[in-house]
């Protein structure tokens, strides 16, 4: 066990963990059933456009988000652009910068211009009066994010969109079976989208998933992701290739099954994070309201560098220099990367605020508790060593490089 600051690796010291710990391994569940779905696609000779797995994986999608329809789909990037399209949204579009690139990327693919609005800063979700406030006549849709699997504000934005006569999506990526103020998240705005991808909560190795409560915009989304074609097998407008596969869906359905389980241990996880990080100055571990469903698919914590004497970064390099690889989820904001950079610069203040504090710690149910409880020693020595491990940086940078 690591006590003193000579312990820590960037001093010297033996790294903490043999092997990288990640900040989410894949979920995968039961691999036995996994192959024996598997088994069952081939012996069926269906291995895509829209068989068996994917339509039952579909179905336990829409259950799980209390929505009419769902169409899975190759990944959420695809889905995201899927929606926009099918919904005839132009101009510009309207989001947090406070998000995954995708989403501003799913915008930008199809010629629309993300419009990035500033978060609250305690939460890093929407603030829906910016988003209010930067409506044009332009705006052709606002997508908010359920940043951490936190709700963004629903009913804010809907009111929003109903007023200023705009669409409005949610980037569902990270919450899948959450609820905002008890209700699934899935059912809100004309439509959500999920991820499946190998680091999210459920995965189907890629994919993604729309869910609405709309069937006309299901029905064209199902008609655009597969080539454009309708159920009678006509060309009926330009299309893509969105769809999942078959093997996917397996993955899906196995990944699914694991998910209650997935989300107890990935709470339990939170908890021991919080408790072991408790006031310890200058880090907070961002909390989940205990109404609401949560997945707890992140742990995310601010490091203060007024309070720790040591910024993100320096905690990420002393955390990693121990095979611990945190991850800055989502820093920089998507209005400071280059593609989206506008001179003179957007200033965004609580986004930069909080990008430049977060870090998301390894969970998942490949972290143990001891796992947790070694991180959490190597973040306790670097905060009370925070002034003298600043003042040696540059010099320890150097020399272990
Ligand atoms: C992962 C993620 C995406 C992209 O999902 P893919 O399925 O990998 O395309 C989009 N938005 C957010 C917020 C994400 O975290």
């Amino acid at each position: 066990m690591k006590r003193a600051l000579t312990d820590l690796a960037i001093f010297g010291g033996p790294a903490a963990f043999l092997h990288d710990l990640y900040v989410g391994r894949p979920t995968i569940g039961d691999r036995t059933r996994f192959f024996a779905r598997l088994e069952w696609a081939l012996n069926n000779n269906w291995l895509t456009n829209g068989g068996p797995l994917v339509r039952e994986f579909e179905g336990r999608v829409a259950d799980l988000a209390d929505v009419r329809h769902c169409v899975a789909t190759c990944n959420a990037t695809v889905a995201l652009q899927l929606v926009l399209r099918a919904s005839d949204v132009s101009g510009e579009v309207i989001m947090p910068s406070m998000t995954f690139a995708a989403t501003a990327h799913a915008a930008s693919w199809l010629g629309l211009e993300p419009v990035f609005c500033d978060v609250d800063p305690e939460t890093g979700l929407i603030d829906p009066d910016h988003a209010a406030a930067l409506v044009s006549p332009r705006t052709g849709a606002i997508v908010g994010v359920h940043l951490w699997g936190r709700a963004a504000p629903v009913d804010a934005l809907h009111k929003i969109a109903a007023d200023k006569q705009v669409k409005l999506f949610f980037d569902a990526a990270h919450a899948l079976g959450c609820t905002a103020d008890g209700r699934a998240i899935g059912g809100f705005g004309d439509a959500e989208v999920f991820s499946f991808h190998a680091t999210k909560t459920v995965t189907s190795f890629e994919g993604g998933a729309i869910v609405t409560d709309d069937g006309q915009l299901a029905d064209r989304i199902r008609t655009m992701h597969n080539f454009g074609l309708s159920p009678e097998r006509a060309v009926a407008e330009i299309g893509t290739n969105g769809k999942m596969s078959e093997s996917a869906a397996a993955m899906g359905l196995t990944s699914l099954d694991a998910f209650a389980e997935t989300r107890d241990l990935n709470r339990t996880n939170h908890a021991l994070y919080s408790a072991e990080l408790r006031g310890l100055r200058g880090i907070s571990v961002h909390q989940f309201d205990a109404r609401e469903r949560n997945n707890y698919q992140y742990v995310i914590v601010s490091v203060d560098k007024t309070a720790t004497g040591i910024d993100r970064d320096q905690m990420q390099a002393i955390l990693r220099a121990e095979k611990v690889i945190a991850q800055p989820y989502f820093s920089p904001g998507c209005h400071q990367m280059p593609p989206y950079r506008r001179d003179p610069p957007v200033r965004l203040a609580h986004t930069e605020y909080l990008s430049e504090q977060v870090l998301a710690l390894p969970t998942g149910p490949a972290v143990s508790s001891e796992d947790i409880r070694r991180v959490c020693d190597i973040v306790r020595i670097a905060v009370t060593n925070g002034e003298l491990i600043n003042a040696q940086w540059d010099q320890r940078m150097c020399r272990s490089s």
